[in-house]
């Protein structure tokens, strides 16, 4: 992997572009983000005394839109992963053809360690600082890991406060009742979920015989893995931070997910509960996770999970991207040449964004749909986007990864390009 994830981003960006085509003008111009604001967060502890939170948030590329996406709150975040993260979304947007560009924040704090009230601090904190950057026609921030609904809400009421407007699409995300879209809850979970149905078309796939390992029961992954249950997929594996749970005949994602809730970790299951008491599971690492010999794997967690050092023991056929950034891009040409089909996270978690968007479309235009016409227009933007890079890869002999790149990057091409090209300015 190269010095930073934000280096190896660019680097993979940098390789997929010049394979397909793509001109130094746009690959230069993805490789340099618009804007990154850095902020020290301020914030009144419980104790009384004012603690300095490292605080970010980068505009990556505005050329198809005002920039879109999350706000992470995890000890981990700093500048180069948020940058990568903000370049990802730039793609991720052109993949499913949305009129956003990309953009990321983060904190570099570890939320369980907060009280309610100091994270509710947090959250306003964050957005006082960074008011005069986001704004509903510039930059839209949205949920990503651990944060949730009722911090979107926390966000928009202080943006409001400073504006001095009911102003509800300057964040997505937020709860039903304070402007938030029906469907946005689930929906990078299903996303996935329709690409998975896709793959199932494509390659006739049978559910019952399709074993599937998801790392991470956030919200995506707990929604992919109940949605995959549901359709009769075998659910063999599931973790989260602490650990996870294997059965060969199929979790019951349900009880797992309830016993989550009540004991905040999947390893409670094992030793009290009702779901330990009438089945069996056996538990396993992440790492082992990782390399099950299962149909689908999907790393629903942080980055750089899959790396040159594991790359090789992955023995699933399909590897399904949920988490952004889950491999690290010098592990690409194993999982090729391994033959394993990677469905990017630029297109595999595109739902989050795509039922973004049209949360924002309902607060611009003040008309609120339907449960059904969310759903309905999600699968229709996932399943264009899967078949438009599944063309790519039938007739021009991509793997899925590379076409998925190859449909951003002519999007993003014909739009920087509308402004000129060298060859325009040299008279060519
Ligand atoms: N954080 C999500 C992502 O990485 C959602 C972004 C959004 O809804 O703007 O795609």
């Amino acid at each position: 992997m190269s010095d930073s994830v934000f280096d190896d981003a660019v680097a993979r960006l940098t390789r997929i572009g010049e394979m397909t085509g793509c001109s130094s003008q746009v690959i230069n111009a993805l490789s340099h983000p618009n804007a990154m604001m850095h902020v020290n967060v301020e914030v009144r502890m419980d104790d009384g005394h004012i603690h300095y939170f490292p605080g970010y948030r980068c505009q990556h590329n505005h050329v198809l839109g005002p920039t879109k996406g999350g706000i992470r709150f995890h000890p981990d975040v700093d500048a180069a992963e948020v940058q990568a993260l903000a370049l990802w979304m730039t793609l991720k947007c052109a993949v499913v053809n949305l009129p956003f560009g990309g953009a990321k924040g983060g904190v570099s704090v570890d939320p369980k360690a907060l009280s309610p009230m100091e994270l509710e601090r947090l959250s306003r904190a964050y957005v006082r600082a960074m008011a005069d950057f986001i704004g509903p026609e510039r930059d839209i921030p949205a949920p990503d890991v651990y944060t949730n609904a009722l911090i979107m809400g926390w966000m928009m009421d202080e943006y409001e406060k400073i504006t001095r407007v009911k102003n509800p699409a300057v964040i997505t995300g937020k709860p039903i009742a304070l402007g938030g879209s029906l469907g946005r809850d689930d929906a990078t979970g299903r996303g996935a979920y329709l690409c998975i149905k896709e793959l199932q078309k494509r390659d006739c796939l049978t559910p019952e015989e399709t074993t599937v390992a998801v790392q991470g029961f956030g919200n995506g992954g707990y929604h992919v893995a109940r949605l995959l249950a549901e359709d009769g997929y075998k659910v063999v594996a599931v973790s989260d931070s602490q650990g996870g749970i294997y059965r060969s005949e199929g979790l019951d994602i349900k009880s797992v997910y309830q016993q989550k809730q009540e004991h905040k970790e999947l390893k409670a299951i094992y030793c009290d509960g009702s779901v330990c008491e009438t089945r069996e599971h056996d538990t396993l690492s992440n790492d082992e996770l990782l390399t099950l010999d299962v149909d689908i794997l999907i790393p629903a967690a942080l980055d750089s999970v899959i790396t040159t050092d594991n790359a090789n023991g992955i023995k699933a056929r399909y590897l399904v991207e949920i988490a952004n950034g889950p491999v690290t891009s010098d592990a690409d040409a194993i999982l090729k040449d391994k033959g394993i089909i990677v469905i990017p996270d630029i297109l595999a978690n595109a739902g989050g964004v795509t039922v973004s968007y049209f949360e924002w479309v309902q607060n611009r235009t003040g008309y609120r749909w339907d449960k059904d016409k969310v759903r309905d227009e999600l699968h229709t933007v996932m399943s264009n986007a899967f078949n438009q890079a599944n063309e790519l890869v039938q007739n021009k002999g991509l793997d899925f990864r590379d076409a998925v790149y190859a449909v951003a990057l002519t999007r993003l091409s014909e739009g920087i390009e509308a402004h000129g090209t060298p060859d325009y300015f040299n008279g060519g």
